[in-house]
């Protein structure tokens, strides 16, 4: 396809080759994926294209298989719980155990009223 002296530098055999620009339906390049809010998601290369260069390796890049690609990092209901649960320690103060209502600074490492008891009895 790109005669005799095509150097396969960064190419992978074994997988179908497409001149770049001709990718066939259904697949798409890493980028492309991105671009759609998804990812490859631990699939093999499926494809590649390839764009030959004068006096050096072609341009490789491979492709997937989109109906096979997953959503890029999905908020899912547990990872929400966790976040949630991992705010809510930050705001308990861990002296007196009582949620401050904002995340306890780590400076202070307790509520303002654990770390301060002498201004609240002045106020
Ligand atoms: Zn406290």
């Amino acid at each position: 396809m790109f005669g005799k002296c095509f150097d396969p530098t960064g190419a992978t055999y074994g997988v179908p080759t497409y001149p770049w620009r001709y990718a066939p339906d259904g697949l798409a390049t890493r980028r492309q994926l991105r671009a759609r809010g998804l990812r490859p998601g631990g699939q093999s290369i499926a494809a590649q294209i390839m764009r030959p260069r004068y006096r050096r390796g072609p341009l490789v890049a491979y492709l997937y298989r989109v109906d096979r690609a997953k959503p890029v990092r999905p908020m899912t209901p547990g990872k929400r719980a966790a976040l949630a649960k991992a705010m809510c320690a930050r705001r308990t103060c861990p002296n007196c155990r009582a949620d401050a209502g904002y995340v306890i600074p780590t400076s202070l490492g307790m509520c303002v009223p654990c770390a301060y008891p002498e201004e609240q009895r002045a106020a």
